[in-house]
């Protein structure tokens, strides 16, 4: 079963329309796809449309952006009803917040001597509730600031560097709830990039096991083949089942292009299995 249930199309931060991401998806054998924007489900009826013309498994999905103790966390749901609409007016509020931030962000880098990134970054997102930092990443590196995306963020953008302003997000409960609420299951993405050390990493997993988070996304292009075993020995001590996925945002851009990773560890309770 080649499951990818994380990626991104041109709703959030993705470079592909969802015509485009629905037929790459089937060039690279995808047997089963979630997407997930952040914040967003907007693009979720079209996927599905074009996934079920070419009799592609398609689950709704989403990427919720928390914080967790003063991190930040992201957190995938799954199997989402994308009409819920407590669910809506979560993320509603979520994309709200973005323009703020992004207008901080911009303020940020021209005092730092780049002027215009707002602007700039508006002109590729096209709407500035859909802000991210990888539209400033985009414009940033076109503008020769740096040489790629991963120096952009290196230089700019992360915690201690000029373009860095922090946020607030959703809580963990919220981010977790709404899911649930909507019929979904939640899957903590990409859990080996955040900046938490063992014991805080233990911590998160208890709280979201509690709040009745379902699955760790275990093969994401974010973990060394170590961390696949670590997050699978994690999820199992958990109670958790194990999600995979490519977390594709475009061609060329991305580490790992739709359903490309490793399977999960077969002794892993896949979070397809319940569907
Ligand atoms: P935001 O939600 O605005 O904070 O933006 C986060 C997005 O930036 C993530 O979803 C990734 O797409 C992208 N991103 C974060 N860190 C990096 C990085 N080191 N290199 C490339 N893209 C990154
Ligand atoms: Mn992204
Ligand atoms: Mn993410
Ligand atoms: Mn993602």
């Amino acid at each position: 079963m080649n499951a990818d249930l994380h990626c991104h199309s041109n709703a959030s931060d993705g470079l592909l329309r969802p015509a485009e991401l629905a037929a790459r998806a089937v060039n690279r054998s995808v047997h089963m796809l979630a997407l997930t924007d952040h914040d967003d489900v907007s693009a979720v009826q079209e996927t599905r449309a074009e996934m079920e013309r070419m009799n592609i498994r398609f689950i709704p999905g989403v990427e919720i952006s928390a914080t967790w103790n003063g991190t930040g966390i992201h957190i995938v749901g799954l199997a989402i009803d994308p009409a819920d609409v407590q669910l809506l007016e979560g993320l509603r509020g979520i994309r709200e917040s973005r323009a703020g931030r992004a207008r901080a962000i911009g303020d940020s880098l021209a005092e730092a001597g780049i002027e215009g990134a707002f602007e700039g970054a508006l002109a590729l997102a096209g709407n500035p509730n859909q802000l991210s930092r990888t539209h400033f990443a985009r414009y940033l590196a076109d503008q020769g600031h740096a040489r790629d995306m991963k120096s952009v963020f290196h230089r700019f953008l992360v915690e201690g560097k000029p373009g860095y302003v922090p946020h607030q997000w959703a809580s963990l409960d919220s981010a977790v709830g709404w899911i649930r609420a909507s019929g979904g299951a939640a899957v903590l993405a990409h859990p080996g990039r955040y900046a938490l050390d063992a014991d805080q990493m233990r911590a998160l997993l208890a709280d979201f096991r509690d709040l009745g988070g379902a699955a760790i996304e275990v093969i994401s292009p974010a973990h060394t083949p170590a961390q696949y075993r670590e997050y699978a020995g994690l999820a199992r001590e958990f109670g958790l089942s194990g999600s995979r996925g490519s977390d594709f945002h475009g061609p060329r851009e991305s580490k790992a292009d739709l359903g490309s990773l490793p399977p999960l560890p077969p002794d892993l309770q896949p979070v397809w299995d319940q569907w």
